[in-house]
């Protein structure tokens, strides 16, 4: 069976050092927040190229604290996409604040930098730029309407962990840069975690006291929560840093081939925007006929995936109530579209090579 995303494979690859890692934490005195944790945050703000990083439970609380950090609640707007993970969508409202949804360039599937204007109003305190598949969002023309409107940019970069935008690695480019590693992410851990990155000294030592019940030295100062970020999935994260870089250029060449492969076929290629790179989070393509195409592949032993199904302004949760006077076109056609192949490290070119000769004879029929 060629699965989607393999995690299991991943652990495979560095099953020594990762066994080596948990064993030292699990005989230390120290579970959470310790010196596993310390050292991640330093380690992944200099990957980054941030001044700090900070450790939380999962990526959706990355969201949530990188917003509360910036004041934003009740009352405020926080513009953001509907073809992304849920997640963004959530994060957002548990700060009590409004989603205010755009829609998608048709290319890059990231937000459409024309519809702001449109989406923005006198409670717009925030967009949340969601670099989908493994590339990067508009930045250029995101920020500038961010700063011409006093307004922040948080980068959601739980699907590009590494990509890089005009050279900086994407997370060190907005106010806040968002990240989940839940354990299909290109930086995965064995549970879940995330990571918060920002060069402001201040929003830092806020979202490090609000992880932690708003605490500053065991005083709330803020109403705070839960979010911290245990030892053994700092350490396991460790180890998977060092190899992010070789990972995802493991991922680039699989991309190559399918792309070198496929693209005289009349299956829709990905494209990558000029000024990103693309580390492959999913390898997502465009097709007519769906299903048929999933079921061909199945009964090969492939397993193909769609990211995702249901835009989230269609799922019984937020029907009806994230919808603006903006038309979701591109969002919606491309729902009915889209088949992320299989894509992972560890995928041999020989299997996706299989991916590719099974695609090609259901295109002959
Ligand atoms: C995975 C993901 C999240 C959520 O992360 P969790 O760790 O599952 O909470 C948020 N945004 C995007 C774009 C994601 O892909």
């Amino acid at each position: 069976m060629i699965l989607c995303a393999n995690p299991s494979a991943q652990f495979k690859s560095y099953q020594a050092e990762i066994e080596e890692a948990v064993l030292a934490v699990m005989r230390g005195d120290r579970y959470v927040l310790g010196d596993e944790v310390a050292a991640l945050e330093q380690d992944f703000a200099e990957y980054i190229g941030t001044t700090s990083a900070i450790g939380v439970a999962n990526g959706t609380d990355a969201i949530e604290l990188a917003l509360r950090a910036l004041d934003v609640g009740y009352g405020d707007e926080v513009i953001t996409v509907s073809h992304t993970a849920v997640a963004t969508i959530a994060a957002i409202e548990a700060t009590g604040a409004k989603a205010v949804i755009v829609d998608i360039e048709p290319h890059f599937f990231t937000l459409q930098p024309s519809q702001l204007t449109n989406a923005l109003t006198t409670n717009t305190k925030a967009i949340i730029a969601v670099h989908i598949y493994g590339q990067s969002a508009d930045l250029n023309s995101i920020s500038i309407f961010c700063k011409k409107n006093k307004i922040f940019l948080i980068e959601d970069v739980s699907q590009a962990h590494g990509a890089k935008y005009n050279g900086k690695r994407l997370g060190s480019i907005g106010d806040i840069g968002c990240f989940s590693c839940y354990p299909t992410k290109n930086l995965g851990a064995i549970g879940d975690a995330g990571l918060i990155t920002t060069n402001n000294k201040k929003l830092s030592k806020k979202i490090r006291m609000l992880r932690e019940y708003g605490w500053d030295k065991r005083i709330s100062i803020y109403p705070g929560r839960n979010s911290r970020l245990d030892e053994l999935q700092a350490a396991i994260l460790r180890v998977k840093l060092r190899h992010l870089d070789s990972d995802n250029s493991k991922r680039n060449k699989l991309a190559n081939h399918y792309i070198a492969e496929l693209f005289d076929s009349s299956i829709v290629m990905p494209k990558t925007r000029d000024e990103s790179t693309h580390v492959y989070h999913l390898f997502v393509v465009q097709v007519s006929n769906r299903n048929e195409l999933m079921n061909h592949l199945k009964r090969k032993n492939i397993l193909a995936g769609i990211h995702y199904p249901t835009p989230t302004h269609l799922q019984p949760a937020y029907l009806n109530r994230l919808t603006t006077s903006i038309d979701m076109k591109v969002t919606e056609k491309l729902a009915d579209r889209i088949l992320s192949l299989p894509i992972y490290p560890e995928l041999s070119i020989k299997d996706a090579q299989k991916v590719v000769e099974a695609l090609k004879c259901f295109n002959k029929n």
